[in-house]
């Protein structure tokens, strides 16, 4: 018998059984009376959970691929962008701009830095931008910015704002309208608790409007606009995920987003109390906005990566190592979407189960009662 598997990998997440039913129905032609209550309910749905009035444009890719999208629809060659980083994803939106041509100016802190609204606001009366593109939650370091006062920073000084919200929306809070975010990017993989494969774009009017001449088709995003102003999707959507991420959402807003948002604040404690327990020292920040991912530091002699070889290999249980200089040095836990305090003290008990093999001096036997309590008995402000 195949051993259990357990997944708490920053992307893609654990699905939901009532989600994967779904993804197991017949398939439906998608310009029938089948399909369209379906396309409807999910696009209004993707309304409610970005918070926001506008259309949710829906695209078959990727999170990287709705991110081209603004990058294709928003930068025509030359113009002066600025890009926020502290992390994977946001040098890859620095390259990815640049790719187009754009005039990037990078604000590049280091991996595990928090970016600062004072810092952008500076580098915007130095030197304009048309567009800031900003990283919500870094996946690579855990670190969740404070989106609404980096949005406002930009704002005042005239720039579109683009949010990176791959592995956030669904589990912070994003509130696309009164943050006045004008490009709010995610996809079905993360808090979502879909497969992967949709890739999702909240897009303003000042966006919209904004718009330049770089080449597009699939991407461009009045076609889509159009077409899902119909209900008649401008391409073959892949239906059967968009009728699983409809059963997904219908989850999360039962839920309630709000309910949603502080039990991912309590997973998030719970995940860092347990390794603090151990003795072991936390990457991403000890707050609670970091409640996407937890990152910790491999203890001294030990490699982060036979720590995630030897979890998924002996306890079928997967999570990630760093990424770029931090590989082997930290190890990542995700707690995005359809998660619970089981699952955390599952990761953490087969973590110090790991760590004792390996040798490391780590203190046993609490990580599992330090995380349940911590997930119990704190107030969510
Ligand atoms: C997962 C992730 C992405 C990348 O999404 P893909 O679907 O792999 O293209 C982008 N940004 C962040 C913050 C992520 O966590």
């Amino acid at each position: 018998m195949g051993g259990k598997q357990y997944l708490l990998t920053p992307g893609p997440t654990p699905v939901p059984p009532q989600v994967l039913a779904a993804l197991a129905e017949p398939i439906v032609h998608h310009r029938s009376p089948d399909f369209r209550p379906v396309y409807e309910s999910c696009l209004t749905r993707l309304r409610d959970v970005c918070r926001t009035s506008q259309e949710v444009l829906m695209f078959a890719s990727s999170g990287t691929g709705a991110f081209e999208s603004a990058v294709q629809n928003l930068v025509t060659r030359g113009e002066r962008h600025l890009v926020v980083s502290a992390g994977n994803f946001g040098e890859r939106w620095a390259s990815l701009t640049k790719a187009y041509g754009a005039e990037v100016d990078h604000l590049q802190y280091a991996w595990g830095e928090t970016p600062d609204a004072d810092d952008v606001r500076a580098r915007l009366r130095e030197r304009d931008a048309k567009a800031v593109w900003i990283v919500h939650s870094e996946t690579s370091t855990g670190v969740v910015s404070d989106i609404q006062s980096l949005a406002a920073a930009a704002k005042e000084q005239g720039a579109l704002v683009v949010v990176d919200a791959v592995s956030s929306l669904g589990a912070v809070p994003c509130e696309t309208d009164a943050w006045g975010l004008d490009v709010v990017v995610s996809g079905s993989q993360k808090a979502l608790m879909t497969p992967p494969g949709l890739g999702i774009c909240a897009v303003s009017e000042s966006a919209y409007a904004a718009t330049g001449d770089t080449p597009r088709f699939y991407f461009d995003w009045e076609r889509t606009r159009k077409a899902q102003q119909k209900f008649d999707a401008a391409f073959t959507p892949p239906v059967s995920l968009v009728a699983a991420l409809d059963v997904a959402l219908g989850l999360l807003l039962d839920e309630g987003l709000d309910t949603v948002f502080e039990r991912h604040v309590r997973l998030g404690r719970a995940a860092r109390a347990g390794a603090k327990a151990m003795g072991l020292e936390l990457f991403s920040p000890d707050e609670d906005r970091s409640a996407v991912v937890t990152a910790v530091h491999a203890p001294d002699g030990v490699n982060a990566d036979d720590i995630v070889k030897i979890l998924r290999d002996k306890h079928g249980i997967t999570i990630a190592s760093g990424q770029g200089d931090w590989k082997g040095k930290i190890f990542r836990l995700g707690h995005i979407g359809f998660f619970d305090v089981f699952d955390i003290t599952t990761a953490l008990a087969a973590v110090e189960l790991t760590l004792a093999e390996l040798g490391a001096d780590i203190e046993r036997g609490v990580a599992v009662t330090a995380a349940l309590e911590a997930y119990e008995h704190t107030q969510v402000a």
